[in-house]
């Protein structure tokens, strides 16, 4: 399929519907060539929605006013002691940048997980850090790492994040993991204020040439109360569409059906994995602490148990013909 700018462009704003089916087919194609007809499940645990950071449109930016918590260790691993019975053979670890993970903590966390469960991965997604506290991390058996990009264009960033936050700094810790040997996820929101075809294409340019094992993608949703907060959210659609792209553009690319998807439509995932997605995450953090971990308005399944959220993937994924396996989901280099 013709990837060029121009084609790129024309593929985001049309409206012929025909050239969108065939550009889902063949996102599709391309995924199950790579993956077949899997979608491979991790489990989101929420570690701490602490956070030093003022990123203009979340939830949990430092000026909110809201009750926050962290999870103990004991805690984190009995939420991976649920999802392992539940078949979960990949447990990421997300948290605002908490000052009170250090790396000795966060090394301690990940050295417990993976000696009880040496057969899993663990993906963290914790934020910026400097490259000798990622490597750390990767010392102590992280695999993977999940640093959304935000935007590749530097002014839009600059207009989503408070001046202490640098764009530079943002692109060397994605580097920095790469050399490191991490597999590393990049991605953005969709619908962000200010994004606009322009920063779309940069991010389709630097996800092309950057080729990141994990892109998470998934649309902005306004949080109460934070200067985003009126802004309208980004389009299903829209989503749609750059999933399939990203996935037409990098065929090996592991590429979640986010949550944010799943917030804005009943059957958000499901159009997502027909569109090239191919992983999901259902929430594995304690119901009580779910509701504090409220990043945008209406996140999904607050109060379902983790049992109820993963058998409801799994329906949801046999009924449209995917299978879910027990087993970590590795990049694949190579097709199968
Ligand atoms: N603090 C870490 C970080 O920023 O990478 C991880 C947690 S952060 C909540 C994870 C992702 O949530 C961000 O990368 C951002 O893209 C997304 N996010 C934050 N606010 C959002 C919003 N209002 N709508 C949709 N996604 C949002
Ligand atoms: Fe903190 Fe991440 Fe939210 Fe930014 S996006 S305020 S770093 S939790």
């Amino acid at each position: 399929m013709n990837l060029s700018s121009n084609n790129i462009e024309h593929l985001l704003t049309t409206s012929d519907p025909v050239a969108i089916d065939d550009l889902f087919a063949e996102a599709c194609r391309a995924r199950d060539e790579v993956y077949g007809r899997k979608v491979f499940m991790r489990g989101l645990i929420e570690v701490t929605s602490h956070c030093r950071n003022n990123c203009l449109y979340c939830g949990l930016r430092r000026d909110m006013r809201c009750a926050r918590y962290r999870l103990s260790k004991e805690q984190i691993l009995d939420c991976c002691r649920t999802g392992y019975e539940l078949g979960f053979r990949t447990f990421v670890m997300q948290g605002g940048e908490d000052a009170w993970m250090t790396d000795e903590r966060v090394c301690d966390i990940v050295r417990s997980v993976k000696q009880e469960f040496p057969d899993c991965a663990i993906t963290l997604s914790l934020g910026e850090r400097g490259r000798e506290s990622f490597a750390r991390l990767k010392e102590a058996g992280a695999d993977r790492y999940l640093l959304r990009h935000e935007t590749a264009d530097a002014a839009h960033y600059a207009l989503l994040h408070p001046a202490e936050m640098r764009f530079e700094h943002r692109m060397q810790c994605l580097q920095d993991l790469r050399d490191l040997g991490f597999q590393v996820g990049c991605g953005f929101m969709v619908g962000s204020p200010g994004q606009s075809i322009e920063t779309l294409k940069k991010d389709l340019a630097f996800i092309d040439e950057f080729r990141p094992e994990m892109v998470g993608i998934g649309p902005f949703i306004p949080a109460d109360g934070t200067p985003f907060g009126h802004e309208p959210a980004g389009s299903v659609e829209l989503t749609l569409r750059l999933l399939a792209i990203i996935r037409v553009m990098h065929p090996h690319v592991l590429l979640p059906a986010t949550s944010a998807l799943g917030t804005m439509h009943p059957q958000g995932r499901e159009r997502a994995i027909g569109a090239g997605a191919n992983v999901v995450m259902p929430n594995l953090s304690p119901r009580d602490t779910r509701a504090l971990y409220s990043i945008y308005n209406n996140k999904l399944a607050t109060g379902s148990e983790a049992a109820e959220s993963a058998a409801d993937i799994r329906a949801r994924m046999a009924a449209i013909g995917m299978e879910v396996p027990t087993e970590r989901g590795d990049y694949r280099k190579t097709v199968v």
